[in-house]
């Protein structure tokens, strides 16, 4: 696998599904081994785990004083896309895009204009599982011979365990938004979550059905659960050569995971491994 940027400029604007700020991003390309990064207010700041400041209901990466929030549905596209060297510059509101509560208009706005270079991408390799474990969610990394991440988990009223799975194909998890429980809405935003929040970017259950919109797959929710994972597994900062299986795990975990795995994993660079 080669390494990949961007072939132009390219820009996207949109309000912040917590702050309800509105921000533009300018995404530059980039050269090999330079990695993903974020620009904010002149800091920049590297798109990787040791950044993470928070995990609450999003992924948030600080260095500095400078916070960027709620980083992981644009950096699941570029997993997904095998984009690894990026600039992306954030003006206005500390917040990325929300857009549909999906990846999927990251991932249009990208996939027409990567280009690869040949240099070979980053791997990460395991010898054997490593598991990371809070209450009773758990996520395991396991050496297998072509990298699937999966999520399992249950969706109130609808069904009670459920996996799904990535296996490399976008449309497997591109399209699924953001998600809560209607019981839940008033005690998020009275903590000061979800103030941009709308029928366009946020799927809102009940007894197991969608009250604000139709789902967009049955199993919606866990599939946006899995895009997490992957724009989390994203500040790794190298491709996963092994399986990754979650079971409930949520931002906080993934984070856990990488950790885990910096210990454990060794990487080296390589272009015949097929990755998700
Ligand atoms: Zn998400």
């Amino acid at each position: 696998m080669l390494q990949a940027s961007i072939s132009k400029k390219l820009k996207i604007e949109g309000f912040g599904l917590h702050t309800g700020g509105y921000s533009s991003l300018i995404l530059h390309p980039e050269g090999p081994d330079t990695g993903i990064w974020f620009v904010y207010r002149g800091k920049s700041i590297r798109a990787h785990f040791l950044n993470v400041v928070d995990t609450t209901r999003a992924t948030s990466l600080g260095s500095d004083g400078v916070l960027i929030r709620t980083v992981e549905h644009l950096l699941a596209s570029l997993y997904i896309l095998g984009i690894d060297n990026l600039t992306i510059e954030l003006i206005g509101n500390n917040e990325l895009p929300i857009l549909d509560g999906s990846g999927f208009h990251y991932f249009r706005l990208l996939r027409g204009n990567i280009r690869h270079f040949n240099k070979p991408k980053e791997l990460a390799s395991i010898q054997k599982p490593i598991k990371v474990e809070l209450d009773k969610a758990s996520i395991t990394a396991i050496p297998c011979e072509k990298p699937v991440f999966s999520y399992a988990g249950f969706i109130k009223g609808l069904f009670d365990l459920r996996e799904v799975y990535f296996k490399g194909f976008a449309p497997q998890v591109i399209y699924a938004r953001t998600f809560c429980y209607l019981e839940e809405v008033n005690n998020l935003l009275s903590q000061g979550f979800g103030k941009g929040a709308s029928d366009k970017s946020v799927l809102v259950l009940h007894n197991g059905k969608p009250v604000n919109a139709k789902m967009r797959y049955i199993d919606e929710p866990l599939r946006h659960k899995l895009l997490d994972l992957i724009g989390d597994f994203a500040l790794f900062g190298a491709r996963a050569t092994f399986c990754i299986r979650s079971l409930m795990g949520n931002h906080r975990l993934n984070i856990e995971l990488l950790k885990s795995l910096s210990l454990f994993a060794t990487f080296s660079k390589s272009s015949f491994v097929s990755t998700p």
